[in-house]
């Protein structure tokens, strides 16, 4: 059986006091109700992640980034690298989400040297990839999230791929109210297991959890999570919602 997931991602928002409040309401919540081990994870932004791991050191959710720096140390101001985001107590980081992609440049080089140096510090990484409007107006989403994988994440080694998850997130859904289908995602879900499968075998693909991101709220994340291909979500907005995060868990 593979791990169901939900992953929020905070992006830019809340300053330390409401960050580190909401993580407590959270762990709370999910000590009363307590979900399967390893199944949430909330991605915070940096200066939250110290503090948000001695909250969450006794409770059931893992704790992530949502980006680090594609250099293992040195003269690089105001970057934060994947051995110190570790050093936290964090477990997870978010690489390759399609505003660093967009916003900062980042192509399938820099976040294939990101992971490798991700996975060496001993994070596991929620890998994102899916294209945009144009791209699937034109046809062309298959061809794209190929692409992704195969520069950004097909040189690592069978070993090295227990340490990924998978978050399919068509950037037209992504913070816009628009979703895919379940039928969109399940046939994305299934392509990129398929590729999976084509490159490192069959055990692998039917290991690798694969998320599906954007616009996912409680009204949609039942129907979506119900198909075998899609194994729980990367939440943004609706992350930020003790209510609606919560709810989007139940329905794992
Ligand atoms: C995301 O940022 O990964 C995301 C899926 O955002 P939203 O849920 O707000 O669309």
């Amino acid at each position: 059986m593979r791990k169901k997931i939900v992953a929020g991602n905070w992006k830019m928002n809340m300053d330390l006091e409401e960050g580190l409040k909401f993580v407590g309401s959270i762990d709370k919540y999910f000590k009363e109700n307590p979900p399967e081990k390893g199944s949430v994870i909330l991605c915070t932004p940096f200066i939250h992640l110290a503090g948000a791991a001695q909250i969450l050191k006794q409770g059931k959710i893992s704790l992530g980034a949502q980006n680090c720096a594609s250099e293992a140390s040195g003269a690089y101001t105001g970057e934060v690298s994947a051995w110190m985001i570790r050093s936290t107590g964090a477990e997870y980081v978010i690489i390759g989400h399609s505003e660093r992609r967009s916003y900062y440049n980042e192509d399938d080089k820099l976040i294939n040297k990101k992971t490798l140096l991700a996975i060496n510090s001993g994070l596991k990484v929620i890998f994102c990839i899916g294209e945009v409007l144009a791209e699937r107006e034109s046809d062309k989403h298959f061809l794209i999230v190929r692409r992704q994988l195969e520069e950004g994440l097909f040189t690592l080694s069978p070993e090295q791929m227990d340490m990924i998850v998978i978050a399919y997130e068509p950037v037209w859904a992504i913070g816009t109210g628009l979703t895919a289908s379940p039928d969109q995602a399940q046939e994305m879900h299934k392509y990129i297991r398929d590729l999976i499968k084509e490159k490192y075998g069959s055990d692998c693909a039917k290991k690798m959890p694969i998320l599906y991101g954007g616009s996912c709220k409680p009204s949609n994340a039942a129907e979506i999570f119900s198909k075998p291909d899609v194994d729980g979500g990367l939440i943004g907005g609706a992350a930020l919602k003790k209510e609606d995060f919560t709810a989007i868990v139940e329905a794992l």
